[in-house]
C-alpha cells in the first residue's frame, strides 16, 4: 500500500515536472484549461438564426470626411439607442464561444441571440464598450495587429485588455488589412498566422476568431483560415442564418451611418 502510494507520488511528480516544462516552454496561450478549439472533421448540418451586427467606427460624423468613412461611422447616441432597443426587445448578445459551441456542438443559445462585432480596431469603440458592459452585452473587436498601439486612432494593447475586462472577445483582422485573395500563399500565411500568434502572445490565451479584410475571400483563403487554426470567421455577406457547415463564412448585418433604430429593427425583421 505504502509502496503503491509512493510510486503514485513519483508518477505525480514526474507528471508535474513534464507539465511544468510544457508551461515554461509553451507560449502563454497554451496554459491548462485554455486549450485551443478544434473544428470537427465532419461539420454538422445545422443552421441557426443569429444576426451578427457589423460596426466599424463609433463617433460623430465630421464634415469633409470621405463618404466611405462617413457610412462606416455610427454616432454613440445612435449606437446606444440601437443596443438599448435590442436589450428592451429581449435580444441576448452572445460571445464567439457561445456561437461556436451552438453551431458545432449543438449547445443551447439564449432566446433571440445576436452577436455584436466591430471591425478594424478603432479606439472610438471604447465608449460603446462601456455602454454594452452596462447592459451585460458581450461583443467582439476584430483588430489589425500592425495598427495596435502604433497608429493614431487605433486601440492600444492596454485598451484591448480593457475591452476584454468589459466582456469583449478579440479576433484577428489580419496584420495589414490586405485583400487576401490577391496575396500569395505565403503572404496569406503571414497575415493569418502572425496576427494570431501576436494576439495570443500579448493577450495570453487562444485567439481563434477571424474577420476577412474588406470582406474579401475565396475557397483558397477559407482553407488557409482553417489551416491557421481559426474556428469562426465573419464575412460581409448579408444574412442572419448561420450554417455549421460554413463556420468560416458567417453572414453579417451591416450597420451603417444612417440606419438608426428603425432601420436596425427592420433588418432584424421586427
Ligand atoms: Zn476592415
Amino acid at each position: 500500500m505504502g509502496a503503491r502510494r509512493s510510486s503514485g507520488a513519483r508518477r505525480w511528480f514526474a507528471g508535474a515536472s513534464v507539465a511544468l516544462a510544457l508551461v515554461v516552454a509553451a507560449p502563454a496561450a497554451l496554459t491548462a484549461g485554455d486549450q485551443p478549439l478544434v473544428l470537427p472533421n465532419v461539420l454538422p448540418s445545422r443552421t441557426l438564426r443569429v444576426p451578427i451586427l457589423m460596426y466599424h467606427r463609433i463617433d460623430r460624423a465630421r464634415p469633409g470626411e470621405p463618404a466611405m468613412t462617413r457610412s462606416l461611422t455610427v454616432s454613440l447616441a445612435d449606437f446606444t439607442a440601437q443596443v438599448r432597443w435590442l436589450h428592451a426587445h429581449r435580444y441576448h448578445a452572445i460571445t464567439q464561444l457561445q456561437l461556436f459551441e451552438a453551431l458545432e456542438q449543438g449547445a443551447a443559445l439564449p432566446s433571440r441571440p445576436v452577436m455584436i462585432t466591430f471591425d478594424d480596431g478603432y479606439a472610438d469603440i471604447l465608449p460603446a464598450a462601456t455602454v454594452l458592459h452596462g447592459l451585460s452585452m458581450p461583443a467582439t473587436a476584430y483588430v489589425i495587429t500592425d495598427r495596435i498601439g502604433s497608429k493614431a486612432g487605433f486601440l492600444s494593447w492596454a485598451q484591448l485588455r480593457e475591452l476584454e475586462v468589459l466582456g469583449f472577445d478579440i479576433g484577428s483582422h489580419t496584420v495589414d488589412h490586405m485583400s487576401l485573395p490577391t496575396l500569395s500563399d505565403s503572404q496569406i500565411h503571414h497575415e493569418l498566422g502572425h496576427s494570431r500568434a501576436i494576439l495570443e502572445h500579448r493577450l495570453g490565451h487562444p485567439v481563434q476568431w477571424f474577420c476577412y479584410p474588406a470582406g474579401r475571400f475565396n475557397d483558397r483563403v477559407v482553407a488557409a483560415v482553417r489551416a491557421a487554426g481559426y474556428v469562426l470567421a465573419t464575412t460581409t455577406v448579408g444574412g442572419v442564418e448561420q450554417s455549421a457547415e460554413h463556420p468560416l463564412r458567417l453572414r453579417r448585418v451591416r450597420v451603417s451611418h444612417a440606419l438608426g433604430v428603425g432601420g436596425l429593427a427592420g433588418l432584424l425583421g421586427a
